[in-house]
């Protein structure tokens, strides 16, 4: 099979070096160090534009910040529109936000395209391992054509609906997410403030009701560890907490909760800067305080 990947981020590319083991590979970035650099170190041929990219493409997958990237380099001369060829399918990874995505999709269906968004969650170390979780939005036999490429990045992959019913829940997943990240690191830096130990702190919340996968899996790894390894940009995350408030307004939610979410990570993302990752916050409310969540 050909497969085309847009989009060679930080987990654009290893989710697109997977394909370059088991298929032909065409890979597409909008800066071309980044494709070089990709290039050079997978089997795979580097396209110098979407339309090129796509073009004889089986299935094509885009993997940008947003819904309005996979717009932008749908249109155009060098666009992807301009590369498809009828029976094509475009398989979404973007977190991006059902309405665009629904657009997309008609856009695509008038020129016989298949359209699936299928946002993925794990983060790089699951797309490395080939261990992602993908939700995906498509109408039955879409799905069943995305699933075998899927499978190429992931162990779990879930019909969550029509169209943006994947983007819908990805959405939702990164609030929760986003909020576990914010409330550990102010319940946190509070515990230790007060003199308790990091480590035994964050293995009893482990063992009792506030636990979250933060607290569990990355915390002990990269904040313990005091490794923060960047894997996730905070305005990432605030896009994604933006989409899920507009989504859940949209069904009659008023949140009072996500809603502070979406305005903390503002607040954040101004102090941080634009090239913040999201283990940022952790630190920002250490000095607050003074002290260091380590140990
Ligand atoms: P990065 O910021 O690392 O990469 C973004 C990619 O999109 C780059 O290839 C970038 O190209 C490209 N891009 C940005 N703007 C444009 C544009 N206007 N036109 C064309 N290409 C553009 O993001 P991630 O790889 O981390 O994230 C990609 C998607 O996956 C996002 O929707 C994110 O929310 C989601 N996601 C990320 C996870 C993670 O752990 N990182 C986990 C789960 C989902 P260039 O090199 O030119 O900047």
């Amino acid at each position: 099979m050909k497969v085309a990947f847009l989009g060679l981020g930080a987990i654009g590319a290893p989710m697109a070096a997977h394909f370059s083991k088991s298929h032909e590979l065409v890979v597409w970035n909008r800066t071309p160090e980044r494709l070089r650099e990709f290039a050079a170190l997978h089997a795979c041929t580097a396209a110098s534009t979407p339309k090129e990219a796509v073009k004889g493409a089986d299935a094509v997958l885009t993997c940008l910040p947003a819904s309005a990237q996979v717009e932008e380099i749908l249109q155009g001369d060098n666009g992807m529109m301009a590369g498809f060829s009828p029976g094509g399918i475009l398989i979404d990874c973007t977190s991006g936000d059902p309405d665009t995505s629904r657009r997309i999709a008609q856009r695509l269906a008038e020129v016989d395209v298949a359209f699936a968004d299928s946002p993925v969650s794990g983060g790089v170390r699951a797309a490395e391992a080939g261990t992602l979780t993908v939700m995906v939005g498509a109408d039955a036999r879409t799905y069943e054509r995305a699933v075998p490429v899927l499978q190429c990045f992931a162990s779990k992959i879930e019909h969550m609906g029509p169209v943006g019913a994947g983007h819908a829940i990805k959405s939702v997943n990164n609030a929760l997410f986003a909020s576990s990240v914010i409330t550990f690191a102010e319940g946190m830096v509070g515990l230790v403030k007060d003199g308790i130990n990091a480590h035994q702190a964050v293995d009893v919340l482990n063992n009792s009701s506030g636990r979250s996968r933060f607290s569990e899996v990355l915390v002990p790894a990269q904040v313990l560890s005091g490794k923060f390894a960047p894997s996730f940009r905070l305005t990432l995350m605030e896009k994604d907490v933006s989409i899920a408030l507009d989504f859940l307004k949209q069904q009659g939610v008023v949140p009072l909760v996500l809603q502070r979410t979406g305005e903390a990570l503002r607040e954040l993302h101004n102090a941080l800067g634009d090239n913040a990752d999201f283990l940022e916050i952790v630190k920002y409310f250490e000095r607050q305080v003074g002290v260091e969540i380590r140990g």
